[in-house]
């Protein structure tokens, strides 16, 4: 992927506008997880040390193009500023942003991009009127918010063609790791998936098929899969109109000789609760009246086992309710396992990424921590993404 690298624009005395990724968790006002905010850190810094004032744009969740409190970006400017060690004003205005009088050194950061509706618009001319507020108020833009470059959202993709651009270190070293798991990964090449959802992760797998040794399935959509297998599944996590596109991938993992993984045992529950009694069952016997939250001890060793086998290993998604205690057990196993793989290993997905860091682990016992889940993933899955080709 060709992108325009940071350090070729210039950008000394300039006003910037700043694309950043500080979606981070937030409960009751207070940041769960702030590794989007410090992984933000570097382009900023860079941007202050050239003599910039830097005017930042990003988003928090999906507010639908309404102003709502609770995805307000202000707790996320005190919590940048206090990372920055840099004064940060918070603009609650987006348009209409007073940033005239902003001098080198200065750091703004605009309220959430996602109340305008114009940002997530599919009318490319209502984008269009955004970008270009957003483009009045700087000299060049620098797109630096990886989790949101498989977007065709104004601040993200159409801001760029308005004004010079480059990439900046985060999206530069998320690119880079990626292209490491597509270009002649070392093998054996081993990817884990895991989370909520089959319908997310569906298109990634079926790419990724003729490209892994080793695919490993858990969290709540291995149970599309052991449905498709015939077994009852209770009333775990299912998505039965998916149930005829699984059973084609498990054929064609057959025929192109992947080693699927697929737990064996399986840690059930008879409801969805941070109190709910575990009980380990084999994966083939899961009773009608419980539902699977974390793949079973047996399976968690048999997961660690092939992924320490592997150099290369990409992982997405828990393998179960990781943020209930008694079914992060799963989540842990893997996690551990991908720290003392020989070679690289890389975590993608921000419940992932909360995940190893909620479980004790630090960012640096892993090759790479992505910042990206869904942009990660359409790039595997073989997808253009929109934020990066229009950084060329
Ligand atoms: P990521 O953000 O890393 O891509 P996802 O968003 O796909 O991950 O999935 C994360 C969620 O999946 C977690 O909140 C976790 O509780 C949930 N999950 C994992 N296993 C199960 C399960 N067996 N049943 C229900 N939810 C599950
Ligand atoms: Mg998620």
């Amino acid at each position: 992927m060709n992108v325009v690298s940071l350090e070729s624009l210039d950008v000394k005395g300039k006003k910037v506008l700043l694309r950043c990724d500080l979606n981070v968790p937030i409960k009751e006002g207070v940041i769960k997880d702030d590794g989007r905010i410090r992984a933000s850190l570097p382009t900023i810094k860079y941007l202050l040390g050239q003599g910039a004032a830097v005017i930042i744009t990003a988003h928090l969740g999906r507010p639908k193009g309404e102003r709502k409190p609770e995805f307000s970006l202000a707790p996320v400017a005190k919590r940048l500023e206090e990372l920055l060690g840099n004064r940060v004003t918070f603009s609650p205005e987006i348009i209409g942003a007073d940033v005239s009088n902003i001098q080198s050194g200065d750091v703004v950061l605009l309220e959430n991009i996602r109340f305008e509706a114009a940002e997530t618009s599919k009318d490319e001319a209502e984008r269009l009127t955004l970008a270009n507020v957003l483009a009045s108020y700087a000299d060049v833009f620098v797109s630096d918010g990886f989790g949101a470059v498989h977007r065709k959202h104004a601040s993200v993709f159409d801001v760029a063609a308005l004004l010079p651009h480059a990439a900046g270190y985060l999206v530069e070293a998320e690119v880079e790791v990626l292209t490491k798991l597509t270009d002649n990964p070392v093998r054996p090449y081993g990817v884990v998936l895991g989370g909520a959802k089959v319908s997310d992760k569906i298109g990634v797998i079926s790419n990724l098929l003729d490209k892994v040794n080793v695919l490993a399935i858990g969290g709540g959509m291995l149970f599309t899969f052991l449905a498709a297998q015939g077994h009852e599944i209770g009333k775990s996590l299912v998505e039965v109109d998916l149930i005829p596109t699984v059973k084609e991938l498990l054929e064609r993992a057959e025929k192109l000789g992947v080693k699927l993984l697929l737990p064996s045992d399986i840690v059930v529950a008879p409801e969805f609760s941070i109190d709910a009694t575990p009980t380990i069952v084999n994966a083939d016997a899961i009773p009608a009246d419980q539902m699977g939250l974390d793949i079973g001890p047996i399976s968690a060793q048999a997961f660690a086992q092939a992924i320490r086998e592997c150099h290369t290993v990409f992982w997405n998604g828990p393998m179960g309710v990781f943020e209930f205690p008694n079914f992060a057990h799963g989540t842990k196993v893997v996690a551990q396992a991908l720290t003392q793989v020989e070679g690289l290993s890389v975590v993608g997905g921000g419940d992932s990424a909360a995940a190893v860091r909620a479980l004790g682990f630090a960012d640096s016992d892993f090759g790479y921590i992505s910042t990206g889940g869904g942009a990660s993933l359409e790039y595997l899955e073989g997808k253009e993404l929109p934020g990066i080709s229009a950084l060329a």
